[in-house]
């Protein structure tokens, strides 16, 4: 391919609304453009390296059994609700009415639609296990689309589902598809970990997320210091924490002027305390109820944690109003102590404390010296923040670190949760009906490339793996003027590409500076410079972009030590 010929316009200057460094070079390197919030064309490099990327999932994910099929992206709302996500996708969802008045869904997924038609196409235990997948356009009207295509409203998924006649069929198709993703992952050149994670509004028993490691990641992630452990933080067991002890220990708690200070470090500062002192008394609605949640100052609640205590998938934190009505105070002075007609949900780390700050539920007031067994009504203790990175290892008791992290993939073991609701029976050996047991698989095949990105990069650009890289050479003839020049490297090109390399010439007309820095942008592992002065001698200069390793070889020779270094090349 002759850059000339090619649409890759890539740009100087870093774009003005890209925060990330994996959607600045996407942009940079001409890879994408973006349309509208959230929703991107994919250029003819970008469109290359997703093309790899499918490859590769369908190489693997093939190798397991599983067979590609491709699902329609209009979906009727009836199917959701028969399912019961339609509420519990919310916004999410990307819903139209066609010209019959019908509403319908763009699919933010697809189990409800692979169900209901294995549920038409599978009746016998005969044709079970089965694993499908496909690789689709995904729509989903996210909150905050971010970050280029890392999250976005239309992005491209890789699904699967496995239906099996048992779970231990299940945790058969599980284990293949985990082991596909672990190579597929890794052939992508990514540097992941895969998560034991919560199965949040999908139901069913297990699931792992796979997390990349970066700083841009959005998602946190536990990992011990000593053994595998690793988990997401909806996840993360808390191992008990001593309760901590205070002096304010009084005989009743008593009432302080706080004027104006409604955030717990604005009270901890004004009352000259230890933020870990003060408790967060944090209203929220479930299933349109109420319900009060109270953790210490310095910890964070986890909303999966409590909505699996609460058994909900309807959960939100309370508006103004609600905090009003029931603490019957303004908002950033609720507090637990008197508080009637809500179920307080107590943090463990908060079990027997006393001498402790809360709020008065009233303007400008806390009490100091609560003791919590003895002012407060807990209704139920239990694990419901965030892990910290003070807290310990809930396995083997040891320090843990806490990374930001981009989930790439997620597999979940769904049981009967689809098939119940649609109805996906098959008969057994005995003629007896069971319902399917079902698994489904995800993979963020565009959040790929940006995870990779985040990874592989340096001051000047890209670094692309060879696996994945639009080209695996580029030919940079630094003076186009020069017949000699041109000459040679028209018969490297040629000699490459009858080798079923996939070369870029650098044809372009332009000054040798800027090729050094495209080149160095675009990322494609080999640069071959062809310049006037080496090749005086006799001599072609290579360049690996990932080493920045230079080195010179004889003109004759240039293929087919081109072909061997890109042998030895990751
Ligand atoms: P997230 O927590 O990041 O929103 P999710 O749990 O909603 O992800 P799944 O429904 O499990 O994601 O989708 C499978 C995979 O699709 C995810 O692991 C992720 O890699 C990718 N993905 C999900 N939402 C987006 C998005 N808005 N843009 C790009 N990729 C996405
Ligand atoms: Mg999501």
């Amino acid at each position: 391919m002759r850059w000339s010929k090619i649409l890759l316009p890539t740009l100087k200057e870093v774009p003005a609304d890209a925060e990330a460094i994996s959607h600045i070079l996407m942009i940079r390197a001409g890879l994408i453009r973006k349309l509208t919030s959230g929703v991107y064309s994919y250029l003819p490099f970008g469109l290359k390296v997703l093309t790899k990327i499918e490859k590769i999932i369908k190489e693997e994910m093939n190798s397991k059994g599983a067979q590609e099929l491709l699902l329609p992206a209009i979906q009727p709302c009836e199917l959701w609700q028969k399912s019961g996500r339609f509420e519990a996708l919310g916004e999410d969802m990307i819903t139209f009415r066609d010209r019959h008045k019908k509403l319908n869904v763009l699919g933010p997924t697809h189990e409800e639609v692979i169900t209901a038609l294995v549920k038409n196409e599978v009746n016998s235990y005969r044709q079970l296990p089965l694993i499908l997948y496909q690789i689709q356009t995904k729509f989903r009207d996210e909150a905050r689309p971010r970050f280029g295509v890392m999250r976005s409203r239309e992005f491209i998924m890789k699904d699967a589902y496995s239906f099996d006649c048992d779970t231990q069929g299940l945790d058969v198709s599980y284990d293949k598809i985990y082991e596909a993703y672990c190579r597929i992952f890794k052939r992508c050149g990514l540097n992941f970990i895969p998560v034991e994670a919560d199965t949040g509004i999908m139901g069913g028993d297990a699931s792992h997320e796979f997390m990349v490691l970066a700083d841009s990641g959005e998602d946190k992630i536990v990992k011990c210091k000593k053994c595998e452990y690793a988990a997401s933080l909806d996840k993360a067991e808390i191992l008990k924490i001593d309760t901590l002890k205070y002096a304010d220990d009084f005989q009743e708690y008593e009432e302080v002027k706080t004027p104006n200070v409604r955030t717990v470090e604005d009270v901890a500062d004004f009352l000259k305390k230890d933020i870990k002192q003060l408790v967060k008394t944090i209203l929220y609605i479930a299933d349109q109820k109420p319900v009060a949640v109270l953790v210490r100052g310095d910890h964070e609640v986890n909303e999966s944690k409590l909505a699996r205590i609460l058994k909900t998938s309807h959960l939100e934190m309370a508006g103004q109003e609600v905090v009003e009505k029931v603490t019957k105070g303004p908002l950033g002075f609720s507090g637990p102590v008197g508080l009637i007609g809500v179920d307080l949900y107590g943090d463990y780390s908060l079990q027997g404390v006393k001498g402790i700050i809360v709020g008065a539920n009233k303007a400008d007031a806390h009490f100091i010296g609560v003791d919590i067994d003895r002012d407060v009504k807990v209704s139920q203790w239990a694990d419901i923040r965030n892990i910290t990175a003070d807290d310990k290892c809930p396995c083997c008791g040891q320090g843990i670190d806490i990374q930001q992290a981009i989930e790439v993939g997620h597999v979940f073991k769904l049981g009967t949760k689809y098939t119940k609701s649609l109805g996906a029976a098959y008969l057994d050996v005995q003629g007896k009906s069971n319902l399917i047991i079902m698994g489904c698989y995800g993979i963020g095949v565009t959040r790929i490339i940006a995870a990779y990105l985040e990874q592989n990069n340096d001051d000047f650009g890209i670094i692309w793996s060879k696996e994945i890289s639009p080209f695996q050479a580029l030919i940079m003839p630094l003076n186009t003027d020069n017949q000699e020049i041109m000459k040679e490297a028209e018969d490297i090109y040629k000699l490459l590409v009858d080798e079923n390399i996939e070369v870029l010439f650098d044809d372009r007309d332009i000054r040798a500076g800027m090729k050094f820095k495209d080149a160095d942008l675009i990322g494609i592992p080999m640069q071959v410079i062809i310049g006037e002065k080496n090749l005086a001698q006799g001599i072609i200069e290579i360049k690996l972009r990932k080493t920045g390793r230079r080195l010179k070889v004889e003109s004759a020779k240039a293929a087919q030590e081109i072909l061997k270094l890109l042998d030895d090349l990751q």
